[in-house]
């Protein structure tokens, strides 16, 4: 066990701290706050309440998306002069789905350790009580927010064998749950995982339009903090491998734009010939 003390200096510890309990930082952490010299934080008025919170007074700098290269540079500067720099996002692990990678990265490349001190990260705690396969999984953070291309995204995961985890914003859950139907199948099991360790903790299970269904029905679907989990496709009957991706590839893009552009996409995301994909959408578009 490595004990954190004043004196190990001039280094960055990633801070996990928690998506809705308090309780989930870990001793750790709260050592690691106590003893930096600074917090880097994505929004320095809601890190001072949560270090208030633990009774910890520290410099905070902000750190978000618009001033992460420069300030990752800045940073770097003082860890090289020997301070120990504590970088915690809003909620949960910093660099997934939240600033961090450049510091990160700038940090090692300069020679400066670099500490995880894990805890919460909101993708791992909904896959822990999806129910669906762990073994292999896919983290694919927020899909686009323009429909296009969230059908395109969603058109190379179409085959993807491994759990798929995505991060939705409340008010675009129910297109994004229309987008995984449609890409997807509406028979893809499915879970949707909202607030998690919060008070309206809920987990629902089904297939996609089944969770689709609910959404409509029920407006607490959409409130509060989302994880989508989706069960990753089946594996291919043998020998129809290419055919199945290519028609489901092919489905999305026909109504999108022209035969000859589609088949040429298709042909990209499935690796196949392109001219194997342009007889499939002329057969599919007589059908
Ligand atoms: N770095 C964070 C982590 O480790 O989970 C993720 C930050 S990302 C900007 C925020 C997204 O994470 C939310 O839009 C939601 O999809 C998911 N999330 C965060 N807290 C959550 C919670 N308590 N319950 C469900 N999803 C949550």
């Amino acid at each position: 066990m490595q004990a954190e003390s004043a004196a190990v200096r001039g280094r960055l510890s990633v801070v996990a701290t928690p998506i809705g309990n308090l309780g989930d930082l870990s001793a750790r952490a709260r050592d690691v706050l106590a003893v930096c010299d600074l917090v880097a934080a994505e929004d320095t008025r809601h890190t001072r309440t949560l270090l208030q919170h633990f009774g910890i007074d520290k410099p905070l700098v902000s750190l978000h998306d618009h001033n992460e290269r420069d300030r990752a540079d800045e940073l770097v500067q003082r860890m090289l002069a020997g301070a120990h720099v504590a970088l915690v996002s809003d909620a949960g692990t910093p660099a997934i789905s939240d600033p961090g990678y450049w510091l990160v990265r700038a940090a090692s490349q300069a020679g400066i350790d670099v500490t995880a001190v894990p805890g919460a990260c909101a993708a791992i705690a909904a896959l822990s009580v999806a129910g669906l396969p762990t073994d292999r999984f896919c983290f694919e953070g927020f899909l686009p927010q323009q429909a296009a291309a969230r059908r395109a995204r969603l058109a190379t995961l179409a085959q993807e064998p491994r759990t798929l985890i995505f991060y939705e914003a409340p008010h675009r859950i129910r297109d994004c749950l229309d987008a995984c139907a449609e890409g997807f199948g509406g028979a893809r099991a499915a879970v949707l995982a909202r607030e998690i360790t919060k008070h309206f903790e809920t987990i629902y299970r089904g297939t996609l339009d089944e969770l689709r269904e609910r959404a409509a029905q029920d407006k607490d679907v959409e409130r509060g903090e989302i994880v989508l989990i989706i069960a990753g496709a089946p594996e291919p009957v043998p020998g129809q491998e290419g055919n199945e991706a290519l028609d489901r590839v092919l489905n999305i893009l026909l109504p999108e734009m022209p035969l000859k552009q589609a088949a040429h996409l298709a042909a990209r995301l499935v690796g196949c010939r392109d001219n194997e994909a342009y007889k499939r959408a002329l057969q599919l578009k007589k059908d």
